[in-house]
């Protein structure tokens, strides 16, 4: 299946390891990126962590100068549940000058929500939609999504015990996890529209990730996988769909046209979603 890869939080997410700087855990990404022959690979950031900060401005210039792109996450990362319409719109402009002036003429009009959360009542969520519209901004919606900034703290609590074995099934669990992800978006798809859709990975930029990065791409190319741009990726058809859909809680793209549907999970999907170690990650190594 064609999968288009985008990191979120760009030039930062979660905790790191003392010994690796920020920059440093986004030119490990940048060189597997690299390796397995990828550019314009979307990065979406959040601004206040990048104009005030000297290596949150070098992480993005870096991420840029390899070949991949920028788009935006909002400023502050708000939450639209718990923001005012206005509040988050005039974030989200504020992420545009900065990105006008990092990415020039390039094309920066991506908008990922934070949380993949659209808001808590249809009056915010059309609104924010309408000024994402009126501004020549695409949403970068997510299909394939397992959670693994969930890994990345747990990671860096186990570095600091030196707990080898716990490490070891981190990296193993991570695999399984992301793997799972694409049988979930490919038994949903079929399920939905009887065929593969084009399908959109979230990931974030944090030290495990950026660890594991080579491994996932490889598994995901053993397991048919070829990467496809995020622009060509939103020509998938299914992407004109309105769910229409409202809840607090983030949702896959996939997942709210099932509930539009009004579908009940297929069992091979909720099974999978249900061994998410989400528990023993949270209390691994604390
Ligand atoms: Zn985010």
């Amino acid at each position: 299946m064609g999968l288009a890869i985008t990191v979120d939080d760009i030039p930062a997410n979660g905790n790191k390891p003392p010994d690796i700087t920020r920059l440093e855990i986004t030119q490990k990404m940048l060189v597997v990126f690299k390796k397995h022959h990828l550019s314009g690979v979307y990065g979406l950031i959040n601004g206040d962590k990048i104009e005030n900060s000297s290596e949150g401005l070098a992480v993005a210039k870096e991420w840029l100068n390899s070949g991949q792109l920028l788009g935006n996450h909002s400023f502050s990362h708000l939450d639209l549940a718990k923001s005012s319409s206005k509040d988050y719109i005039a974030d989200i402009q504020k992420n545009d000058v900065l990105l006008t002036r990092l990415m020039g003429n390039k094309e920066y009009r991506y908008f990922r929500y934070p949380y993949l959360s659209e808001g808590n009542t249809a009056q915010k969520r059309d609104a924010v939609r309408r000024y994402l519209r009126e501004n020549h901004y695409k949403i970068a919606p997510v299909t394939v999504d397992f959670f693994e900034y969930e890994w990345n703290d747990a990671y860096v609590r186990c570095l600091k015990k030196n707990d080898g074995a716990a490490i070891a099934w981190l990296k193993q669990s991570y695999l399984e996890q992301a793997l799972n992800a694409l049988t979930i978006s490919h038994t949903l798809s079929m399920m939905l529209f009887d065929r593969d859709i084009k399908n959109v990975l979230l990931i974030h930029v944090n030290a495990f990730s950026a660890e594991r990065l080579d491994e996932l791409l490889s598994a995901y190319e053993r397991n048919n996988v070829y990467f496809i741009p995020l622009t060509d990726a939103l020509q998938d058809s299914v992407y004109n769909i309105n769910p229409n859909i409202i809840r607090d809680r983030s949702y896959t793209f996939l997942n709210q046209i099932r509930l539009a549907r009004g579908l009940e999970n297929p069992p091979l999907v909720s099974q999978l979603y249900a061994s998410l170690p989400e528990d023993k990650i949270s209390k691994l190594c604390c």
